[in-house]
């Protein structure tokens, strides 16, 4: 594993994260779930990403159970706070009353005193980002968080976002947006907002939700299993990924094979590494269903892909790529 500094920030990660949307109280049982995490430890996987609001809250509390009893320094736990918890109409959003009520009940799940990076999971026009910064303040100042993140904030938010925390000194490190070789919408403005300010990218679902592991074959059934096929898995696949079951998608990434097989990897290891050769890329956060997929995944970690590679991935994905920076959030 390699580990890097998140931004410019003093925190170091592991360059591979795992991360437990849709599969933890979902996809998996706890077993599997427990499973995956030791895979995740064991090469070396230190940075674990998952949301209050995933499973409905069952993700943060088998994450918690999963890793209780390690060392908690040589851990860094990162969760979220903006979509719904609950019904109630405060259940919700950046104000300071759900960030303060979201945050405690996330560390009571976790099983911890404090989360190393939260994130503002999304953008909350209805909230003002100085009350939304002020309760992160709080927050950083009761060492119940050590750094700040947004998730999926345009340029603008960010530049804005970035403006209030340093006048309240409140480290915001993390930005957490959709990257993949067919997603690239961070390119052409997040990444350079991100970098005036010092703020490092840590990127989800570098495999497309799966599709770039090729086992989504054009014009064949479903892979069973697959989170495209399950009923946790497939309202969420087949809103951010369902675009890309298509035969002239699939077909190409079935050619990224044998790019991949050239430079020694296998598909979901190239498609990781290459999320990894943007130097604003401070981290991948990965998904598993099976302890295999993180063995496999994380010797995406430290891959340096020829410029040759880089070329022969743009020329098979031309045509496909989404880049528009409007898609943000
Ligand atoms: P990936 O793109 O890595 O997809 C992971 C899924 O792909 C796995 O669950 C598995 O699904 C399949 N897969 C993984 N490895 C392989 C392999 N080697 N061979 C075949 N199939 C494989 O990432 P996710 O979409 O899971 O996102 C990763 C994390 O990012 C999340 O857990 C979460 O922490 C974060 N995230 C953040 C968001 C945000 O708004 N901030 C939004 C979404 C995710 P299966 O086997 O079931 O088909």
């Amino acid at each position: 594993m390699i580990y890097q500094k998140l931004g410019t920030s003093g925190l170091a990660i592991s360059q591979i994260a795992y991360g437990n949307w849709i599969t933890h109280g979902a996809q998996v049982d706890n077993e599997t779930a427990y499973a995956c995490v030791h895979a995740a430890l064991d090469a070396g996987i230190t940075t674990f990403d998952t949301a209050d609001a995933y499973s409905e809250t069952r993700a943060e509390t088998v994450l918690g159970q999963a890793l209780r009893g390690l060392r908690r320094e040589s851990l860094e736990l990162c969760t979220k706070v903006y979509h719904p918890t609950g019904t109630g109409h405060n259940d919700r959003g950046l104000s300071r009353k759900h960030i303060m009520e979201a945050c405690h009940a996330s560390l009571s799940r976790l099983q911890t005193d404090y989360v190393d990076v939260y994130y503002a999971h999304r953008f909350d026009s209805t909230v003002s980002l100085e009350e939304t910064f002020l309760a992160f303040s709080d927050l950083v100042r009761q060492g119940k968080v050590l750094y700040v993140g947004i998730s999926e904030w345009t340029a603008d938010q960010i530049t804005k976002g970035a403006a209030l925390a340093r006048e309240l000194k409140v480290p915001l490190v993390a930005s957490q947006p959709q990257y993949s070789m067919l997603w690239r919408v961070i390119e052409t403005e997040v990444v350079h907002a991100c970098e005036r300010e010092g703020i490092g990218q840590v990127v989800w679902s570098p495999l497309a939700q799966g599709i770039l592991s090729g086992k989504y074959a054009p014009d064949k059934p479903l892979p069973q299993g697959s989170r495209a096929s399950t009923s946790a898995g497939a309202p969420f696949f087949e809103r951010l990924a369902g675009q890309w079951l298509r035969s002239e998608v699939l077909q190409a990434v079935s050619k990224l094979s044998s790019i991949a097989s050239e430079a020694g990897l296998t598909l979901p290891q190239l498609a990781i590494a290459w999320v990894l050769q943007n130097p604003q890329v401070s981290a991948a956060i990965i998904g598993a269903s099976k302890p295999e997929q993180v063995q496999e995944n994380v010797k995406a970690a430290g891959v340096r892909l020829d410029p040759e590679v880089m070329r022969q991935i743009d020329t098979t994905l031309d045509g496909l790529i989404e880049r528009d920076p409007a898609k943000t959030g």
